[in-house]
């Protein structure tokens, strides 16, 4: 038996999910051709733009598919000179060339102060973007968003937000929130993995494209469309509840409860901060992340050391460290991330298995 508990890293592929594409794949064409055929597949690119659009509250149009987040991100900033980001992004915005970063505390908000100054001080006419994750990967701590864009429409900087675990978690309006830029990704929403979008407010922002070629998405990402996962995107974003988000949260409540009361010295970093309904970052003294992941898989247990994006590396948590936290926590700590598939007994099993390896390890 296998408990999955890295929903963060790729959320599984609903049932429907999967069966709504493998329909699409009796269908063979592409979707720019204009004979009957290529405009049926039109028009399901169209459904799932649709359905994105009404998941993240924003108008239909402005949703221009990628290949992913990674992708949204980068066509995103590509137009920019300068682009004011937060120390803890993804790799995808924090390898961007010409970045000034803001710090985070050690709630792991970014420093608000600090991104005035930065406005204040900086040359506007340059073409200047601010770009700031909903929430983070590795922690789940949602940022001020709302703060933050109010801070952007005064010194009139557009706002870019990396939503990617955020969406579908929390009920996001990027109409009323006045984002003018958003990115998301089908993966992690039980869609197919390669599809994502960026949302934009108006396509008037400096959108220089990654690709040159056929035009497609309004000439902003050229090259047939990967429709399977379009689809298969659109359909994920169809069938998420937002009700169910509520015992999510329940459920990580839960875990957390179970793990602290079982005496192991655990602690969840950015405990009291504003967190994602279904992911936490544990620390637990004396065993490595590494040596606690590996142990943790021999029984059974799918989890992560902070960030997946990067596979295969097993490092001190970068935004911990970013956070103010001393190496030694950095390098300890697991983060868990739940799904609607996760239930409470797996919470005592996760307490089982860590008793079993920390004892085997001589900490207890
Ligand atoms: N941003 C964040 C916050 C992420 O967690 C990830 C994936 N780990 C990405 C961007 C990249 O997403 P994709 O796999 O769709 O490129």
């Amino acid at each position: 038996m296998r408990y999955y508990l890295d929903y963060n890293a790729s959320a599984p592929m609903d049932e429907r999910v999967k069966s709504y594409v493998k329909e699409i794949m009796d269908m063979h064409g592409n979707p720019s051709s204009i004979h009957t055929k290529g405009r049926k597949l039109k028009d399901l690119l169209e459904i799932s733009r649709q359905r994105i659009a009404l998941l993240t509250k924003c108008n239909q149009k402005n949703v221009i598919f990628t290949s992913g987040a990674t992708e949204a991100n980068n066509l995103a900033l590509n137009g920019y000179k300068k682009k004011i980001v937060s120390i803890i992004e993804h790799e995808s915005i924090k390898k961007q060339k010409n970045t000034i970063t803001i710090d985070v505390n050690k709630e792991g908000y970014i420093d608000l102060v600090m991104l005035e100054n930065i406005l204040q001080s900086i040359n506007k006419k340059e073409g200047v973007i601010v770009s700031v994750m909903f929430a983070n990967n590795e922690t789940g701590i949602i940022q001020p968003i709302e703060k933050i864009i109010k801070i952007t429409k005064i010194y009139q900087v557009p706002f870019h937000t990396d939503a990617v675990q955020a969406v579908g978690r929390l009920n996001i309006n990027f109409l009323k929130l006045g984002i003018d830029m958003m990115t998301i990704s089908s993966h992690k929403i039980g869609g197919p993995s390669g599809a994502g979008a960026l949302i934009v407010n108006s396509k008037k922002h400096i959108l220089k494209p990654l690709l040159l070629g056929g035009d497609q998405e309004d000439s902003l990402r050229s090259g047939t469309e990967p429709l399977l996962a379009i689809a298969g995107f659109g359909q994920a974003a169809e069938l998420l509840d937002m009700k169910k988000i509520e015992k999510l949260k329940a459920l990580r409540m839960a875990f957390e409860k179970k793990l602290k009361k079982a005496k192991l010295g655990i602690q969840i970093i950015g405990e009291n901060s504003n967190r994602l309904p279904n992911t936490f970052l544990m620390y637990t003294p004396g065993i490595k992340a590494e040596d606690l992941l590996i142990a943790l898989d021999l029984e059974g247990f799918d989890v992560s050391t902070g960030s997946a994006c990067s596979s295969g590396k097993a490092e001190p948590s970068m935004v911990l460290k970013r956070m103010g936290y001393p190496k030694k926590m950095a390098s300890g700590v697991i983060r868990i991330s739940l799904g609607l598939y996760n239930d409470i007994s797996e919470a005592d099993m996760l307490v089982n298995a860590l008793k079993k390896i920390l004892k085997r390890f001589g900490k207890i």
